[in-house]
């Protein structure tokens, strides 16, 4: 049985659930990330979206459509009284998935990084993990 989870903006307005173990959980340095984050690097995951559900405060969200650099589209959805992103969806490459970054969850523990991607965008000072390294996307 799936891990029942649960993650909240920085306000605790908006609340959202999902009934899923991740596998693919990232460390991503690209330029998306890190303007959207506004940090050296994001860790997300990606959760079906027929397992995500918001739990708390669905009329407090917006959800900002984006093109990314790749050139497909995206929504980046955000809580409106304090302005925490929420997760990431409608992904035009990855349709069937909602993308939620670990600094969202409510307990995170169990959910580690299997890999950093675009770490051709890595910052110098930051370190290497102990995990699969692509300068790029995965292949
Ligand atoms: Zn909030
Ligand atoms: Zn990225």
């Amino acid at each position: 049985m799936a891990t029942h989870r649960t993650g909240r903006c920085a306000c605790g307005s908006v609340n959202f659930a999902f009934e899923f173990d991740p596998t693919f959980i990232a460390i991503c340095h690209c330029l998306d990330c890190k303007k959207a984050s506004g940090g050296e690097a994001a860790t997300w995951f990606g959760v079906p979206t027929t397992a995500f559900k918001i739990t708390a405060g669905a009329d407090k969200m917006k959800g900002f459509v984006y093109v990314a650099d790749s050139g497909k589209k995206l929504t980046r959805n955000f809580c409106t009284e304090c302005g925490a992103r929420l997760y990431t969806s409608d992904l035009e490459g990855f349709p069937e998935l909602t993308f939620i970054q670990i600094g969202s969850l409510d307990d995170p523990s169990g959910i580690r990084p299997v890999l950093e991607m675009f770490v051709k965008r890595r910052l110098d000072w930051q370190q290497p993990l102990d995990l699969p390294q692509f300068s790029d996307m995965p292949h």
